[in-house]
């Protein structure tokens, strides 16, 4: 007996294998919102979880990787999380927008085609057609293939919860969302409404590579974005970020540091590389070794530099 709470060992065993049953059997509630403010007061409580295209989240919940919680929130029915359209001086994506949707976007293929090509790296169409730039961040896998296409834009993320009777939205930047593999700063009773970036540069550019066996259906071993300006040899505004080197999407920020503003030598680029293999700290899994990880990192860089294909 345990003599704070009053409550037995069989109490106890009683409590976990109803939790068990509860997650084997699925949510007890099912919710599909049409508008944001529905969407916050059903994750209000923080026992709710969001469904978007279901392409992560199906098999993490059906393979008992992530249990369900109490309600079930199908957020696909709110027409405030589409679509992509420019704000002044920034473009705004929203959550429910689809791989699909931001290969055929015209917007996005003209200001941040590096976010196009992440999407043209992204599976197969039929995942494409479904999965969701919002279910991508908060995925927060290290291996989402949007996350160094977005940290390279110095992308930030609206977060939108329902406090005391009224929508709170606060902003963030991508930059420090993601705290561990699958894990982010966004608390369970916040949904990820919009992807916000500004427009870069006219003269800035911006590429995304990803490596795999195969060129699709492929999640990546190691993927790269860098974002910058060339002024004849040298790099302004230099963005670097990483995917699949270690706990989560990567800013190489370090790196960023060496090369802003100076000229691009050989010699430079070997520093970088150095740099970069402080920076990052990959794992030996199924897919490739650490070491590989390592190589295909060091690689990466020296062709996003020299702008090589
Ligand atoms: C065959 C296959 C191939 C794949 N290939 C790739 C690939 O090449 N590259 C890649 O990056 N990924 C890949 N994935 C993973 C997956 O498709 C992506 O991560 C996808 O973007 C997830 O989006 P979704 O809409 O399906 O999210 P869901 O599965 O619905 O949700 C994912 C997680 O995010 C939460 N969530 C979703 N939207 C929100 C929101 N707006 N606010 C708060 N929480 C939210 C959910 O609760 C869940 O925890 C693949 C998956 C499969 C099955």
């Amino acid at each position: 007996m345990d003599v704070t709470t009053n409550r037995s060992g069989s109490d106890y065993r009683r409590q976990a294998v109803t939790a068990e049953l509860k997650s084997y059997l699925g949510p007890q509630e099912y919710a599909a919102p049409t508008t944001l403010a529905q969407a916050a007061e059903f994750l209000a409580d923080g026992d709710a979880i969001v469904l978007a295209g279901g392409t992560d989240l199906m098999l993490q919940t059906e393979s008992g990787q992530i249990p369900y919680r109490k309600r079930l929130v199908n957020i696909r029915r709110i027409s405030e999380m589409e679509g992509i359209a420019k704000y002044g001086d920034e473009i705004r994506i929203g959550a429910l927008t689809t791989m699909t949707d931001i290969l055929g976007d015209e917007l996005l293929g003209v200001t941040t085609p590096v976010i196009c090509q992440a999407a043209d790296h992204f599976a197969s169409s039929q995942i494409r057609n479904i999965a969701t730039i919002g279910g991508n961040i908060c995925n927060a896998s290290p291996a989402g293939d949007m996350l160094p296409a977005l940290l390279v834009l110095d992308a930030e993320v609206e977060l939108i919860s329902f406090d005391g009777g009224s929508l709170n939205r606060r902003r963030v930047p991508l930059n420090g969302f993601f705290t561990g593999p699958g894990a982010t700063i966004k608390k369970p009773a916040e949904l990820l409404s919009v992807v916000c970036i500004g427009i870069p540069e006219q003269r800035a550019t911006a590429r995304f590579i990803k490596s795999g066996p195969r060129p699709a259906l492929e999640i990546s071993i190691v993927s790269a974005a860098m974002s910058a300006f060339r002024d004849g040899h040298k790099l302004f505004h230099v963005r670097l970020a990483f995917g699949s080197v270690g706990a989560v999407p990567l800013r190489a920020t370090a790196t960023e540091m060496l090369l802003e503003g100076e000229t691009l030598t050989a010699r430079l680029i070997e520093q970088a590389v150095e740099i970069l293999m402080a920076e990052i700290n990959p794992i030996d899994d199924v897919r490739a070794t650490a070491w590989y990880r390592r190589h295909l990192a060091s690689v990466y860089l020296r062709r996003l530099l020299i702008d090589d294909d």
